[in-house]
Parts: C-alpha cells; structure tokens; sequence
C-alpha cells in the first residue's frame, strides 16, 4: 500500500512542536507523500498560535519540493455540545480541519459526555476528519464512534503517535478502535501527529494495526490525494449549500 498523504503534522506554530513548514514539506518529500496537511493546534491549547496565525495562511504557497500543501487546523473541542475553538468565519476559510479532544482545553465528562462531544464536533460540517479517538485522557464509546463515522462518511484517524506511545490504554484503545473500523466499513485516515519532521509520512505503527484488524484498503484516504481532495471539495460543497440555504 503507497502511503501519499499525512494531514496531520504541527509545526514550531503549534509551541511545543520543532519543524518548520519547509522542513516538514522536505520530509514529506523524501518520503514520497504527495499531499501534506499543515494542522497546528487550535488556540486553547497552551503555546498554541492566536486566530491571526490561521487567518493569514493564504500567504503559503499552495506547493513546496513537489508537495501540496493544505494549511489547516487541529482544532479542540471544549464543551460536551462539541464546539471547537476556533469560530467559524475561520473555519469556513481552512483547507482543512481536523478535530480532537485534548487537555486543558476539554473539561472533560463521563463517557456519554465525552462520546457526545466527539460526534457533535464529527457531524459539524465545518470539521472535515476526527483525530486520535485512542487516546486515553477521555474515555470515548469507540464503537460508537466507528458506527457514526461510518454513516457520516468523516473519516476517524488512525494516530501513529498514539501507537508509539507506549501506553498500554493506548494501544488497547487503538486496537478496539481498528477493530470497529473493520466492522463498521467507515472511511479511515492515517496519521503521523509528527511534532518534529523526522515523523512526517511514517505510519509504521498505523499500519501495522490496520492489517491486524482487516480493515480494507478502499477504506483509507492515505492512498489518494485525489480521493482526498474530492473530499473536501464536496465538504466545502455541502457547507456553502448550508450557508446559503
Ligand atoms: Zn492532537
Ligand atoms: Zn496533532
């Protein structure tokens, strides 16, 4: 399987990351991705850049060493309800937008709330793909979640810095997580979480579980950025006939 896509990397923006733009979009290269997602964290979290830095991002070249770039955003849920931190009007000028729960921006809940939170912020219309649902701060229903992700057609990532993490919740949430994704048959997006770009394109780890679990190769993004790039076309599609209608 020719992996030609990571949406999901920070750079120095994000404060506790350590690549550049350029730097990332070399790594990317030298991996042969053909599509790289720029998505520094959203403003709540801690050392994260202000709205400025993401309503400037036009200014990027749309290319670098033969990589399309998609400046975007990793943006945080901060209630039950799912609503992210960074206000539409932004949201609806991103290239991409992936959406995750993380500390200190999320207050936290019960299961139910947690879950909730993570399928209210799937099905807002501005959030193009869910982030590493195997992460242990939150407890999520990961079945749920599959199913959901399945009927809404939004992609759920497979986080190969999770899997790299060494925790053992961690890796049993992610392998609960694949399983579902397996039987549920929604569409999956793998992704490095690189901090630093020397993990820019690697998801030994990711893919290594999404063999395991049986998940098929018609369900992951990775492979195309066309298939990819369709996607948000018809995402933003979709969006503009709301914002109209
Ligand atoms: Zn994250
Ligand atoms: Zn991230």
């Amino acid at each position: 399987m020719e992996m030609l896509v990571d949406l999901h990397t920070h750079t120095i923006s994000s404060g506790h990351a350590y690549s550049t733009l350029s730097e990332n979009a070399l790594a990317a290269s030298r991996r042969g991705l053909k599509l790289l997602g720029m998505t520094d964290h959203g403003p709540s979290m801690l050392g994260a850049p202000s709205l400025y830095h993401f309503g400037n991002l036009a200014i990027l070249p749309a290319e670098l060493y033969g990589v399309a770039i998609l400046p975007g955003v990793e943006a945080n849920i901060i209630s039950h309800e799912g609503e992210l931190d960074v206000p539409l009007d932004y949201l609806g000028r991103l290239k991409l937008v992936l959406a995750g729960l993380h500390e200190n921006c999320y207050p936290g809940g019960t299961v139910e709330q947690n879950t909730q939170a993570y399928i209210r912020a799937m099905e807002n219309p501005f959030t193009d793909m869910m982030v590493h649902p195997g992460r242990p701060e939150f407890e999520l229903d990961l079945e749920k979640i599959a199913y959901k992700s399945a009927q809404l057609k939004v992609p759920v990532e497979i986080n190969n810095s999770s899997l790299s993490s060494g925790k053992k919740t961690t890796q049993d949430n992610c392998h609960r997580f694949a399983n579902y994704v397996a039987k549920y048959k929604g569409p999956v997006i793998l992704g490095s979480d690189a901090h630093y770009w020397d993990r820019v394109g690697v998801f030994s780890r990711s893919l290594e579980l999404i063999q395991e679990a049986g998940i098929r190769e018609d369900q992951i993004f990775n492979t195309s950025p066309e298939r990819v790039l369709d996607y948000l076309a018809a995402r933003r599609k979709k969006r503009f006939n709301i914002q109209t209608a």
